[in-house]
């Protein structure tokens, strides 16, 4: 048997002649870039969430560059990141002229340590970007209430984590606003390039509509710099089919990872993701702990078994970041960790005759 990572060619197929028609009607309606059914998935990802409003976008990091630009975020300040994260969140910071300041991981849930927030706040301090890595919402209560003593902005990174919940609310709706990724590994994945912003900000929204489209909202006039940010007719069509399964196959990641969680907990050689309590882990990964990382993963491909890693080194080791300072970036938690984690195949496509091969042939591993 061969287990890929993940299986986009599956899902088409479940979709596909739904999908083929969404495309085959952009297409003869000519609506290529923006238009109604971009507007209408806009309407239907705010509705899922009980957001306000909705900005599509053409990737998850143009929706973190729009986002801070439009909030000012300029050189000078600081915007506090989790160290461990894919690198678009501290780039999209960098990329406003701003300096990302890196926090460690929470050794229990891997995201942002909320405990080191307080000491990494400075004058210059602007704004916290939480991910809600992997698919599990960090500590927001914590976040929002140090935010709110300091007044700092709060931008959700959930490009990992739609429709997790915190307290019974969709992430992406805790904060100022959230920001998603729509990249095609994702729990909701175009068929090429897309992002959004959620937020309930009337201000915010209005200027994000107009950052995405040059700074323009009329025809010529523009108020000022913006970008090209805008999705695509053919994504916006695709998303709308898909956002209908959203629900269902969230729920079947998170059977995956029960299924997971029951065969593997007698392996006493790794560590499996824990889950907070009062939140909803949407498993956009299963990632496992293990001192024998490599040795693993290799032996699982040479079963054909395709594991990733996320990631292989913390954001604040890659070279783009070698010109902060050693204190700007103290993260013992994220380096032992990018060691030790594997993240085993996971999907709503995944079978469960899959699971078990991965799990016999984990097990197989340990014993020797
Ligand atoms: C995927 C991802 C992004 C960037 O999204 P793109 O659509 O690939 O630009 C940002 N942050 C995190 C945590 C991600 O996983």
């Amino acid at each position: 048997m061969k287990v890929n990572f993940l299986d986009l060619k599956r899902q088409y197929i479940s979709i596909k002649d739904e999908v083929d028609d969404a495309i085959q009607k952009v297409l003869l309606s000519s609506a290529f870039t923006s238009g109604p059914y971009v507007k209408e998935f806009e309407q239907n990802f705010a509705a899922i969430h009980h957001a306000k409003y909705c900005i599509a976008v053409n990737s998850g990091t143009a929706a973190l560059h729009a986002t801070l630009m439009v909030l000012n975020i300029q050189s000078g300040d600081e915007v506090i990141v989790p160290a461990n994260t894919f690198f678009a969140t501290p780039e999209a910071v960098s990329l406003c002229g701003a300096t990302p300041v890196f926090l460690d991981c929470d050794p229990m849930d891997y995201n942002i340590d909320v405990h080191k927030i307080e000491s990494a706040i400075n004058k210059n301090t602007k704004a916290i970007i939480p991910v809600h890595l992997y698919g599990q919402p960090a500590r927001m209560d914590d976040i929002l209430s140090v935010a709110k003593k300091h007044n700092l902005m709060v931008i959700e990174d959930c490009a990992q984590a739609h429709l997790a919940q915190y307290k019974d609310h969709f992430v992406g709706t805790l904060g100022l606003c959230g920001c998603f990724s729509f990249y095609p590994g994702k729990n909701l994945g175009a068929y090429g390039e897309g992002g959004a912003i959620l937020t309930n900000d009337e201000m915010l929204f209005q200027n994000l509509l107009k950052f995405r489209n040059h700074g323009t909202s009329q025809k010529y006039h523009h108020e000022f710099t913006g970008h090209n940010y805008r999705m695509t007719g053919i994504q916006g069509a695709i998303l709308n089919v898909k956002l209908k399964y959203l629900n269902t196959w969230t729920d079947q990641r998170r059977k995956n990872a029960s299924l997971y969680r029951q065969l593997l907990s007698d392996c006493h050689g790794i560590v499996l993701p824990n889950e907070n309590a009062n939140s909803k882990h949407v498993y956009h990964l299963f990632v496992i702990r293990t001192k024998q990382r490599d040795a693993l993963m290799k032996y699982l491909r040479e079963h054909k078994i395709i594991t990733g890693l996320h990631y292989p080194i913390p954001c604040h080791l890659q070279k783009a970041y070698q010109f902060l300072s050693k204190q700007q970036k103290i993260c013992p938690v994220s380096e032992r960790y990018a060691k030790e984690i594997l993240s085993l195949p996971m999907s709503e496509q995944l079978q469960i005759k899959e699971i078990e091969y991965v799990i016999e042939t984990i097990k197989e591993f340990y014993r020797g």
